[in-house]
């Protein structure tokens, strides 16, 4: 086997919503993409630490993250890619059964979930978090807002986003420019998404 194959690559993993993917999800992907050999987008299925279900379907949550990685430079596009086992997986999605399931694919790799401040502070609260902490690595860049959690937390001059805020300005008309990629803002406004007109 080329030693390429043999050895173990560092993975990061970036899960969530992605309700829609916007510009800040992307900057992390670039702020971050020398430290891995290669990232994982990963969207929920049932994302059971909300109160409420996704407004788009998982396919469209799905699709937009793909489509949103056209946009990204080519470099990038070669260590980015989006997978689909958690929004095909019933039931709820769990972070602890998606790294039993990729370490099963790619026992050899190292795999690191890539939080945002909110997300970590309710770490602890997540299915089997001490078991997450064992088998993956924790890398928490800072997100504006009040919300700081107990990991270090790197600096990446994290944008101000949020998909609530991005759905907000999607039914109130406004410019996308600043929030999303264009090919996401496209997407959207082909099929209507979040009320677009
Ligand atoms: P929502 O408003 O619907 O909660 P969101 O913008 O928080 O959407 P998520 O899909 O919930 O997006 O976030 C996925 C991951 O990305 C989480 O770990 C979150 O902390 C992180 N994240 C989201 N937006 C940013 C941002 N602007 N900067 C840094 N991290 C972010
Ligand atoms: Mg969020």
């Amino acid at each position: 086997m080329r030693q390429e194959l043999n050895s173990g690559k560092s993975i990061g993993i970036l899960g969530g919503t992605f309700d829609p993917i916007h510009l800040g999800h992307l900057h992390i992907l670039e702020a971050l993409a020398t430290r891995f050999d290669r990232i994982m987008v990963i969207p929920t299925g049932n994302p059971y630490m909300r109160t409420s279900a996704p407004v788009a379907s998982g396919n469209d949550r799905l699709e937009m993250a793909s489509v949103a990685l056209d946009d990204l430079s080519s470099d990038l596009q070669e260590k980015v890619m989006v997978l689909d086992i958690e929004v095909r997986r019933d039931g709820p999605s769990y972070s602890v059964d998606t790294l039993g399931q990729l370490s099963g694919f790619f026992p050899r790799d190292k795999f690191t979930l890539i939080l945002g401040s909110d997300a970590a502070a309710s770490f602890d609260s997540w299915k089997r978090a001490a078991d997450i902490k064992k088998s993956a690595g924790i890398l928490v860049v800072s997100r504006p807002g009040d919300i700081r959690s107990a990991f270090d937390e790197i600096a990446i001059d994290a944008l101000d986003i949020s998909s609530t805020q991005v759905r907000a300005a999607i039914a109130q008309g406004k410019s996308l420019d600043s929030l999303l990629s264009p090919s996401v803002a496209r997407y959207i406004q082909e099929r209507g998404l979040y009320a677009s007109k």
